[in-house]
Formats: structure tokens, C-alpha cells, sequence
């Protein structure tokens, strides 16, 4: 596995352009360049063509020694050269400027290149496109993993094997949310993420919150999460259930934007997977793409569930696999039958026992891609054991009314 990373805004934690228009004394020149580029006025070829008009006329040994001071995430550039054999720095700048902070990070770099005179930038030999590099190293039968935020990573995420869209420096890139697999905001999880990408997983479960679908049946035009519930939005509700968990992963598709816009008011941490085929697929790949990069074991939990608060608790500091059960209480139910010691036998649409509510919890070993439902997923090994809870979702109307009132009282 290769981790590929964009460096401004990625690696660096301060944009480098500013920096070094703002040493040279021409920062109106730049921003306007930059304003028109990101409106889509500019293509970007031409702007970073305009770009090195503008700045080659300046000390390619200043601006590089420039470079080299800008911060770099902490964490981020730790893992880099604890993994600096896996790990590559692919920008468009130009190689020269980029000397001192190629060296400072510590791995193999690749960027344009230049041909430099008398300390000058003379000509433009070579634009890095970053897909050249992703596909360079897909082509040694490397999976690839490409880090970015800006427009100008689209094709390369576009190529990679999996890819991670970071607003650390700012809000990624629009255009990256339709492609990416994962959109990350924080440097701590990021690294879990990466960590866990190789294989280097906690003991601790993660919790996978699948919010992908449109919530047709409810009728209210939006996605479950951001169904007001007593005061707040379901998706606070869960997270404030969650506030323990350290690995908490979001699964997105329909509102992602405003589910992550939400989300991010109560915490920033959260992984956030996206469903692009949410429309066609059911709660089954939504759970997949949401664990399958996660911890060993995966708490399932539908992004329309509430459990009872102690319950969530007791299901937290429960080890190993199991699946949840309860009373039924709603028509149109899956249901489960259930031995004398309490393991689910399997799933029927026609009679059981209690009613098959979810969550469930899975090891990463026997977790399968699946378009249809989670409980198929889970068909294959059963007998399961079993968990009784108080646990509602909220399909249609009415159980968002009768939901509405049991939860009522619960003290977060
Ligand atoms: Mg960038």
C-alpha cells in the first residue's frame, strides 16, 4: 500500500502560495490569479503557468528556504517518516522551490519541474499531473491511497485505489465530495485512519452510523439524520450516545453536505464514509464501506435508531460479536427467532420471536460486501448471540410520532 499526499493545505498546514507572494511584495497579483483560478475562470495549466511567470523571477534558494519554514501538521509528517517508504509527497509546484520542505518531510517527492539559471526560474520543462504518479504506482500492483484537498487532486482521487478528501487547512474541495471515499477533518483521525488503512487497528469497537439514505417512507424530504427529535437533530442524539467512542464513522450519501455540517457542530473527529450508490444500494454497503477500513469490530447501527441510553452502554462494554433484538413493535418488521439461550437462529419477514431492530456488532473477518440488508449479512453465521434492547427506529410517520414520545424523558 501507498499513501500518496497532496502537499499545500495537506502536508503543510498554512497554504504556501501566500507565504511567498507575501515575502516578495506581490500578494495582489497572486490572489487574483488564485480568486479566478478556483471561480473556474482559469484553467488550471495556465493559472500555474502565470503563477511561475509571476514568481520565477524571484530567488529560487529564498523561496525554497521559505518553503522549508512553513508549518506542517505535527502528527501527520510523524507518520510520514515512520512510513517514509510508503509514503510519497505529490505537488504541482516546482521542484526547485520545494527543496528545503521535500527534505524537511523526509520521503520521496515529486513535483514539476524547472530549469533554473543564475539562481532563476527560466522555463517550465514538465506540469506534474498528479494521476500520472497514482497510476505509475497501481501499475507495480500497489493499492494507492490519495490524500488531498484541492480541485487539482480530483483525477488523482479519481485513479486511487481509495481516497481521502481532508479539510484540515480548509473545507476540501466541492468537487472532491462526489468521488471521495472518506472526508476527514482532523489530524488525529486522520492518522487513525491511516493507521488502520495498514492494518494497525485498536482492540477498542468502532461504531459504524449508517446515514446514507433519502428517508422516503418518513415523508419529510430529508435524510433521517437531520430529523429534529425533542429538541435536536436524530444524528446529535446518536453522537451524544457515542460521546465515548473514540472511532465513531459516519456513513453519507443523500445531504452529505448537511449531514457533515451538523455534525461538526457537536464533533470533529468523526470519519466520515461516503454511499455514492446510495440511491441504488441498501443499509448492507453502507455498513460495508463503513467498517471495512475501521477497527476489528464494528458496532452496526442504523442512522434511525435510538436505543435506550443504558442499554447503549451495557452494548458498548459487550465483547465480541452479536446481534440485537426486541419486542415487537412495529408492522412490516423483520423479525428473529431465538433459542432458549437467547442466539438468534435467523431472520424471517413472516413470524419470530422479537423483532430483528439492530444494532449488530461484526468482526472485520467475516464482513462481506452486500447491496441488500445488514441482517443478510449477518444470515451466514448465524446462530448468532443475542441481545435484547429497547431499541426504535423511525420509518414511517408514526414512529417518528410514537418515537417522539418514548424518548421523550431519556437523559443523555
Ligand atoms: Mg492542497
Amino acid at each position: 500500500m501507498k499513501f500518496l499526499f497532496d502537499l499545500d493545505g495537506t502536508v503543510t498546514s498554512q497554504e504556501t502560495l501566500p507565504c511567498i507572494s507575501k515575502y516578495f511584495g506581490c500578494t495582489e497579483q497572486i490572489e487574483e490569479l488564485t480568486a479566478r483560478t478556483i471561480a473556474g475562470n482559469v484553467p488550471f495549466i495556465e493559472s500555474f503557468i502565470r503563477r511561475v511567470n509571476i514568481l520565477g523571477q524571484y530567488s529560487v534558494k529564498e523561496t525554497s528556504d521559505l518553503l522549508a519554514q512553513v508549518p506542517v501538521y505535527p502528527q501527520l509528517a510523524k507518520f510520514i517518516l515512520e512510513h517514509a517508504e510508503d509514503c510519497i509527497i505529490v505537488t504541482g509546484n516546482l521542484t526547485c522551490w520545494c527543496e528545503g520542505i521535500f527534505k524537511k518531510i523526509g520521503c520521496q517527492c515529486y513535483g514539476s519541474i524547472a530549469e533554473c539559471e543564475n539562481d532563476k526560474v527560466v522555463k517550465i520543462k514538465s506540469i506534474l499531473r498528479k494521476e500520472t504518479i497514482v497510476d505509475q504506482y497501481k501499475a507495480l500492483g500497489e493499492t494507492v491511497v490519495f490524500i488531498g484537498d484541492g480541485n487539482n487532486d480530483l483525477e488523482a482521487m479519481r485513479h486511487a485505489n481509495i481516497s481521502i478528501a481532508v479539510g484540515l487547512t480548509h473545507s476540501p474541495a466541492q468537487s472532491l465530495m462526489s468521488i471521495c471515499d472518506y472526508v476527514i477533518f482532523n489530524e488525529k483521525a486522520l492518522i487513525r485512519q491511516l493507521k488502520q488503512l495498514l492494518g494497525i487497528c485498536k482492540p477498542e469497537k468502532s461504531v459504524v452510523i449508517s446515514c446514507a439514505g433519502i428517508g422516503s417512507r418518513l415523508g419529510l424530504g430529508l435524510t433521517k439524520a437531520l430529523v429534529q427529535i425533542n429538541g435536536g437533530s436524530l444524528i446529535s442524539w446518536q453522537l451524544k450516545l457515542f460521546k465515548d467512542v473514540e472511532d465513531v464513522r459516519l456513513v453519507i450519501g443523500f445531504q452529505g453536505s448537511e449531514i457533515i455540517e451538523e455534525v461538526r457542530k457537536y464533533r470533529d473527529d468523526i470519519i466520515f464514509c461516503y454511499n455514492h450508490h446510495y440511491f441504488e444500494t441498501k443499509t448492507g454497503a453502507s455498513y460495508y464501506l463503513g467498517a471495512r477500513h475501521a477497527n476489528y469490530e464494528t458496532i452496526e447501527w442504523d442512522g434511525d435508531l435510538l436505543v435506550h441510553p443504558d442499554d447503549v452502554k451495557m452494548l458498548l462494554a459487550t465483547d465480541g460479536e452479536y446481534i440485537c433484538y426486541g419486542d415487537i413493535t412495529s408492522e412490516d418488521s423483520v423479525c428473529v427467532h431465538v433459542n432458549e439461550k437467547g442466539e438468534v437462529l435467523g431472520f424471517s419477514r413472516e413470524s419470530g420471536d422479537y423483532e430483528w431492530t439492530g444494532p449488530a456488532c461484526m468482526n472485520k473477518k467475516h464482513l462481506i460486501y452486500s447491496s441488500q440488508n445488514v441482517f443478510n449479512m449477518f444470515e451466514p453465521f448465524c446462530p448468532m448471540r443475542g441481545i435484547k434492547v429497547r431499541a426504535y427506529d423511525i420509518d414511517t410517520y408514526n414512529d417518528y410520532l410514537r418515537v417522539s414520545e418514548i424518548t421523550k424523558d431519556w437523559r443523555l
